[in-house]
């Protein structure tokens, strides 16, 4: 099936020529038509499905239909982070590059001055993180009062970063009478809940099972000590001469230090994360992209959204605390079909974390030794009667994190 079929703009359809793009992707052939039809929908859809076409397309040919273009904003698209933003401003932009639609992006992290002049000028799509967005509407410099859609792009990801409040400040702002789209790479009892008092008889779509990963990314564990990891690391990516590798790790001083050592090593690697300025991440996120740097050590919240063509392999240098971070960094890889390898390196303090894993995506991970990092296991048995009582109370620091939703995890 092609894209004629979905009754599309010219102007929209010579934008994915322009991309190469033949075929819907199953989320987009799914949603396109309810979209048109002005319904809510809840989608569950993963990373690197063509989730954010299955919204840009439809919006921006119903903005075609329209008599006359809105100077404010009609359709509102809220991030949860400055990247997935960008990179749902850049999607708006080069889906919309043929026709008279303009949009704009507001995110945090760089001066507002330039956004208000970008929000005067007059858009009809408008792109937001949502503390940024409240910003603005505090300011009076944007006008919500015409919309007529809002979506909310990784919606359970914006629940995990707290931003709950923020969304119900926004979205007394906002007009009743609107259409509203909610995506979610995981659909759990959270979303639902927030559906229900978004959506109004909302069409659920959910393109593969819940929760699981992208159909062509094989998963590897290997099983080793953690003061080999980084020495492995740097093996693997030199001996498969692997030339664009995504790491993530759990923390921003760890990605710090990693990103370090790679580079002693010989890899040209930058880390991502929080705590960098947002220039500092577009510019290691530009290098990367383009080849100049081999090796993007992540946080998760930093890496959230990333679209990285053509990313073939990704580590987990650590498990992450949440299981469905797992399928977030993973789903960096194997996007929109292409093959991914998804590698995670354990140690013997995180079998409970792949446990939460498997218990999430519903399967057993291949677990496997890499000759000559296979892990001591003498030195692990010692440590670990040594450590019970430590790595106890460990895991429920870690567990508490886990489930801890607010600033925190904002910032890293
Ligand atoms: P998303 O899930 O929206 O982040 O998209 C994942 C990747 O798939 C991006 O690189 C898109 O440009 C690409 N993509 C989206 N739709 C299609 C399509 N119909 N055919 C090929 N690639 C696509």
């Amino acid at each position: 099936m092609g894209f004629s079929s979905l009754a599309l703009d010219e102007r929209l359809l010579k934008a994915l020529q322009a991309r190469d793009y033949s075929e819907p992707t199953p989320i987009q052939a799914q949603v396109i038509p309810h979209v048109l039809e002005k319904q809510d929908v809840l989608a569950g859809a993963q990373t690197g499905t063509g989730k954010t076409a299955a919204f840009v397309l439809p919006i921006l040919q119903q903005l075609l239909q329209q008599s006359q273009p809105s100077q404010t904003p009609k359709v509102l698209i809220l991030a949860p982070t400055r990247e997935l933003a960008v990179q749902v401003f850049e999607s708006v932009k080069s889906y919309s590059q043929f026709t008279h639609i303009q949009s704009t992006i507001v995110y945090g992290g760089v001066s507002i001055g330039a956004q208000v002049e970008a929000l005067k000028k007059g858009v009809e799509i408008l792109v937001a993180t949502p503390g940024r967005l409240i910003d603005h509407l505090f300011k009076g410099t944007v006008d919500v009062s015409q919309l007529s859609c809002l979506v909310f792009d990784e919606a359970d990801r914006m629940l995990d970063m707290g931003f709950i409040d923020e969304i119900n400040m926004i979205l007394k702002r906002l007009p009743k009478n609107r259409q509203t789209l909610l995506f979610s790479a995981t659909l759990d009892d959270s979303i639902f809940a927030l559906s229900k008092s978004l959506l109004k008889q909302p069409k659920i779509i959910e393109t593969a099972q819940r929760n699981a990963v992208a159909e062509p990314v094989e998963q590897i564990v290997y099983n080793m000590d953690s003061e080999r990891k980084r020495e492995f690391l740097s093996y693997l990516i030199g001996s498969k001469n692997w030339q664009q590798v995504l790491v993530f790790t759990r923390t921003k001083q760890g990605a710090d230090a990693l990103a370090k050592e790679m580079n002693k090593d010989g890899l040209v690697t930058q880390s991502i994360h929080g705590d960098k300025s947002q220039g500092a991440r577009e510019k290691a996120l530009k290098e990367f992209k383009s080849g100049k740097v081999r090796v993007l050590v992540a946080t998760d919240v930093a890496a959230r959204g990333l679209d990285i063509r053509q990313l073939n392999y990704v580590v987990n240098y650590e498990l992450p605390y949440i299981a469905e971070d797992y399928v977030h960094r993973i789903g960096r890889t194997g996007r929109a079909g292409d093959a991914g390898l998804a590698i995670s390196l354990l140690d013997s303090e995180e079998h409970y974390l792949l446990e939460e894993i498997e218990a999430l995506l519903d399967t057993r991970l291949n677990q496997q030794w890499f000759p000559g990092y296979e892990p001591d296991l003498t030195k692990e048995s010692s440590t670990n009667r040594k450590n019970s009582k430590a790595a106890q109370k460990r895991r429920a620091k870690q567990r508490a994190f886990g489930q801890q939703t607010g600033q925190k995890r904002r910032r890293s």
